[in-house]
């Protein structure tokens, strides 16, 4: 919906948004390619000007969503048009095979999407963006609700853990009474609270328009990975019930696993902060 209610027309915002946020329409978000995923800005697909529409042609992968999207925002290379297209996914040449056999995220869609010789309405061009920027300014938000739902993770681990190592009995005492498992408790309770801190901040920063792209790169970095590690070390917690499927947390390991991936890779945001410091980009 964001990149509709950011940088669509009117007519694309009447027609689109009550739909989507009522759930009658699903949408999905094509950014990344097969070839270009943190470097979106080599990405391939392209939209020919053919004059009374637009020829689309190009592929995406790992696309939350595609198979069962009604309309897809795909965006095409900055060495053509720098733009975003509304892709209506029932338009001839469009198919969005569904990637099987994820370890994780296993409840979400996740497809490529083809494009072969879609001819697009001119009236489907997103107009109030050109660039990198478009795509870009649509992952600060969705990165910002990334950084509360890791933490979210991270706390249903926690609760599951605490449970766990107060009614596990060995050497005939609760594991919680165990120095070592009180110091990865404490560990954890400390880092989602701190994680917790970040997010606030932030929230505190966009209601105050103060918030810039590289605070919430620093937010997802933080929040997915120590989410992650909260979730690696409450598997250890568990001992073998951990590998489970009766306890949640190898659950929101696995998924985290994907998290820590989309929107912006750990490393990746680890260079967009270190630019930010320096002022000398260390991705190339
Ligand atoms: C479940 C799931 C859902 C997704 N949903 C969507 C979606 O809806 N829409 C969408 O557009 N995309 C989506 N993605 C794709 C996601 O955004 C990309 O996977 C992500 O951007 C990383 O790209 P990549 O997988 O090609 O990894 P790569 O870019 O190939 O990176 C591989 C490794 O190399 C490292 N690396 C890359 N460049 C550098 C560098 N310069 N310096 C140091 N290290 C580097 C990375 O940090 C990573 O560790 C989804 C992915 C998953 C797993």
């Amino acid at each position: 919906m964001y990149p509709i209610f950011a940088y669509g027309t009117d007519a694309q915002k009447d027609y689109w948004l009550p739909k989507l946020s009522a759930g009658e329409k699903i949408g999905c978000f094509g950014l990344t390619e097969p070839d270009f995923g943190s470097n979106p800005g080599g990405m391939l697909t392209r939209a020919e000007d053919k004059g009374s529409y637009y020829l689309l042609n190009g592929s995406k992968a790992w696309i939350t969503n595609g198979t069962i999207s009604d309309v897809a925002i795909v965006w095409e290379s900055l060495t053509a048009l720098c733009a975003g297209f509304i892709v209506e996914t029932d338009r001839e040449g469009f198919s969005a095979p569904e990637i099987k056999n994820k370890f994780s995220l296993r409840a979400s869609v996740t497809s490529d999407l083809i494009l072969q010789d879609v001819q697009i309405p001119k009236e489907n061009i997103l107009p109030n963006v050109k660039g990198l920027k478009g795509p870009l300014g649509c992952l600060t938000q969705a990165r910002y609700g990334i950084s509360w739902g890791a933490t979210g993770a991270a706390m249903a681990v926690f609760d599951e853990v605490l449970q766990y190592s107060k009614s596990r009995i060995q050497f005939d005492k609760p594991i919680a009474s165990f120095q070592l498992v009180q110091n990865k408790l404490a560990w954890m309770a400390t880092e989602i609270t701190k994680s917790q801190f970040l997010s606030y901040r932030l929230g505190q920063l966009k209601s105050a328009n103060k918030l810039r792209p590289q605070h919430v790169s620093m937010a997802k970095r933080n929040n997915v990975g120590t989410a992650l590690d909260i979730a690696r070390v409450g598997r250890d917690i568990l001992g073998a019930n951990g590998i489970s499927n009766e306890y949640q947390t190898f659950r929101h390991m696995a998924n985290l696993e994907s998290v820590n991936t989309y929107e912006g890779t750990f490393d990746i945001h680890t260079l967009i902060i270190g630019e930010d410091l320096t002022g000398i980009p260390a991705y190339f």
